[in-house]
Order: C-alpha cells, then sequence, then structure tokens
C-alpha cells in the first residue's frame, strides 16, 4: 500500500517526553478522506495513552483525538466530503460495521474490537494507529464528521471527545429540561458537562476539590457548586440528583457521590478506569434503587447529533491554545488540574 511520511509528536517509551518524529499516513483508498489537521484537542487520555497508564501502550505513541481540520483528497467513492471541507475525527476510526452493536450505531462498543484513533490496529499499515498530532490523519469516510459552519474550530475540537462523552450519557439517561444532575470534576470533560447538561435545560451541580473554580462554574453554566472534600456542602446535597457524570481521572472514593443520588438515580463513571478502591457500598444502592454504570464515548451518529446540537446552540470548549512544542509543559498542568479547560493544539506550529 502507498504511503506518505508526515511530522507528529508522540512518545517513545511511557517515561519519555513527547518529541517531534515522522509516522507513515496511507494513501488515500476508494473510501478514506485526507485530512490536513488544523486544530487537536488535548484529552487526558492521551496522556494516560503515552505514559501507559492503562497498560497496552504500543510505542511510538501519537496521541490526540479531538481533530479538526480541512480536507485535501477524497477516494473516488466518497459522497459526504470533497476537498477544501471542513472535517472532524474523534476517538474513532473503525469498526467492524456487522455486529449487532455497529448496526446499532453503537461501534464504539463493537463486539469485534473498534479502533481507536491512536493506539488501534492499523488493517492498512500494520502495525497500530497514530491520532491527530500530526499533519494529516487518512480516515474511511463512514468515521469523518461535519462540523457546524458557524463553530469556531479550535474551540470545536473537544466536542469530538470531552463532548461526546459526556453527551452520550447525558442523552442515554434521558436528561432534558428539569433533570437535576451533577458532575464531578471540572477539567475537560467536566466543563462539557455543564454547558450540554445546561443546554439540554437540567440543573446542574458540580462537585469540585479546587475552590478557586467556583466562579467558572458558575459562568458555564452550572447552578451551584459543590466542595467535595467537605462533608458539611457534601451532606447538604443527599438524595438530590437523577443523575451524576464522574470525570475524576483518577482511583477515588465513589461512595461519597453515591447517598447524593436521589432514588432510582445513576452515577456514571467516565473517567477512572480499574477496580475502584474502597470498595463500592452496595447499602444505598439497594436502599435507594440507585445504580453506578460506565460509558465510553459515543457512537458516529451520536456524535454528529451532539455536533449539530452544539451548533444549534453555539457551543464550545473553553480553550487555551497552545503550540505543539508545549505539549510536555500542557500534560504537566493537566495532571495538577490546571487547564481551564481545555488545551488545544494549533497544528501550524508542527510546521514551524
Ligand atoms: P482533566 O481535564 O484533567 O479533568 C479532570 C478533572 O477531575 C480535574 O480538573 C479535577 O477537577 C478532577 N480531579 C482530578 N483528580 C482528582 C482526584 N484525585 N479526585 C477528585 N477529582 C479529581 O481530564 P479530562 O480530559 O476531562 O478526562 C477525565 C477522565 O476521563 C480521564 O481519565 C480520561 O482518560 C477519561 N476519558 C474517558 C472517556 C470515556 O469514553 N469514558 C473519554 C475521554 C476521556 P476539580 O479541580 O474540579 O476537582
Ligand atoms: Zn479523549
Amino acid at each position: 500500500m502507498q504511503k506518505t511520511n508526515v511530522r507528529a509528536y508522540g512518545a517513545e517509551a511511557a517515561d519519555a517526553s513527547l518529541e517531534e518524529l515522522k509516522i507513515n499516513r496511507r494513501e488515500v483508498t476508494a473510501g478514506d478522506v485526507e485530512i490536513e489537521i488544523l486544530f487537536c484537542g488535548v484529552c487526558h487520555s492521551d496522556l494516560h495513552t503515552t505514559r501507559n497508564d492503562w497498560g497496552g501502550t504500543i510505542y511510538p505513541s501519537v496521541p490526540g483525538h479531538e481533530i479538526v481540520g480541512r480536507v485535501t483528497k477524497t477516494g473516488a467513492d466518497v459522497t459526504r466530503f470533497k476537498t477544501g471541507d471542513i472535517a472532524a475525527v474523534g476517538c474513532l476510526v473503525g469498526s467492524c460495521m456487522e455486529c449487532k452493536n455497529c448496526k446499532d450505531d453503537l461501534e464504539q462498543y463493537c463486539i469485534n474490537g473498534w479502533v481507536g484513533t491512536y493506539n488501534g490496529n492499523d488493517k492498512y499499515l500494520g502495525g497500530h494507529t497514530y491520532g491527530g498530532y500530526s499533519q494529516k490523519v487518512v480516515v474511511e469516510e463512514h468515521f469523518v464528521l461535519k462540523v457546524p459552519g458557524n463553530l469556531d474550530l479550535a474551540g470545536a475540537a473537544p466536542l469530538l471527545c470531552a463532548g461526546i462523552t459526556t453527551w452520550s450519557p447525558l442523552k442515554h439517561w434521558k436528561v432534558g429540561k428539569g433533570s437535576n444532575v451533577a458532575v464531578v470534576g471540572l477539567g475537560g470533560l467536566g466543563h462539557m458537562a455543564i454547558k450540554l447538561a445546561k443546554a439540554l435545560g437540567a440543573n446542574v451541580t458540580l462537585f469540585s476539590r479546587s475552590e478557586n473554580k467556583e466562579k467558572d462554574a458558575l459562568a458555564l453554566g452550572a447552578d451551584k457548586v459543590i466542595i467535595s472534600t467537605d462533608p458539611q456542602q457534601m451532606k447538604k446535597v443527599h438524595g438530590e440528583f437523577e443523575g451524576i457524570i464522574d470525570t475524576v481521572p483518577t482511583l477515588h472514593d465513589v461512595n461519597i457521590y453515591v447517598p447524593t443520588l436521589a432514588a432510582s438515580g445513576t452515577l456514571v463513571l467516565v473517567g477512572y478506569l480499574g477496580p475502584l478502591d474502597p470498595m463500592l457500598n452496595s447499602v444505598p444502592l439497594i436502599l435507594g434503587r440507585m445504580s453506578v454504570a460506565g460509558s465510553l464515548i459515543g457512537g458516529i451518529a451520536e456524535t454528529q447529533e451532539m455536533l449539530d446540537f452544539c451548533g444549534e446552540h453555539n457551543i464550545t470548549s473553553d480553550i487555551e491554545i497552545i503550540k505543539i512544542q508545549d505539549i510536555n509543559e500542557a500534560y504537566e498542568r493537566m495532571l495538577k488540574s490546571d487547564v481551564r479547560y481545555r488545551f488545544v493544539i494549533d497544528m501550524a506550529s508542527l510546521q514551524n
């Protein structure tokens, strides 16, 4: 298969910084769209992956799954995009398209294994997929999305992961006008959860450890902020929420949030991946018919639905634009919860 060499930024090992390197991209096949990447958001999953926090990272690791760019080439069978169009790619670049879940527009739960935009199986070139911290990407048309024309392109990039990851559980658990929901953690995912839940008509509470984020949270649309390290404040909201979206990236005690659910409420974990410690206490769950659930990104149709909703409501992410050369510093700031509220890389910086 024909391929071209493009510039990218990635890590050669779990303890290595991200540096410039070269990767291959395939020449477009009949069903492919080639995109010159203009902006790429920086997700905490990028950091987890390059540092092998979850195990299974293949190196070199080139992360990035919040991609917005311009179409530079299309294959003969492509019908929805043409050269010059603005296009976007999120966390998924492939799935079997045949299993029950794929047929139900749930490609992210593909029974035969979905293909991640990075660290996935590259069936075209062999090896693993490389993400958006690069000049170009070539993606099957089905996995390419349209960005509403009114949205700022840099601010729209984080919708492709932070947006859809919070939108999908909000929709699945039917959050709408008058719903009472809470969000745990004000980072990339958390701030999108607040904006989207608010736009859906919900009353939104933020649980945060950071007192200095309260003003921002209210400006983003939260109705109130509860400092989760203060038991008195936590007690005040016992029994209140139909749903909670927990975006905390590391191991934390989920049991402090469960009693704030209303009867039949659900706490959805989208951040931390792994066994809970301390263990989940079943007592409040049983006494209140509550659930603790999980959710992974969203399907392609649902991602387009979310983008269109953001277009209608003029919703983008609150971002800090960085150069690719500043990515390692950005990761350190992300680890300190010092992001307001998503870093987005201006990929023009990779040309310099
Ligand atoms: P982020 O920007 O770093 O935000 C995480 C926020 O969580 C922080 O700003 C902080 O908010 C809070 N936090 C951090 N450490 C905490 C701790 N020890 N205890 C309590 N709160 C803590 O990260 P992100 O990009 O939003 O990603 C969040 C997580 O979601 C990551 O683990 C990422 O891998 C995962 N993710 C999952 C999916 C999925 O499909 N399920 C998709 C994308 C990302 P406060 O300062 O307000 O406390
Ligand atoms: Zn992500």
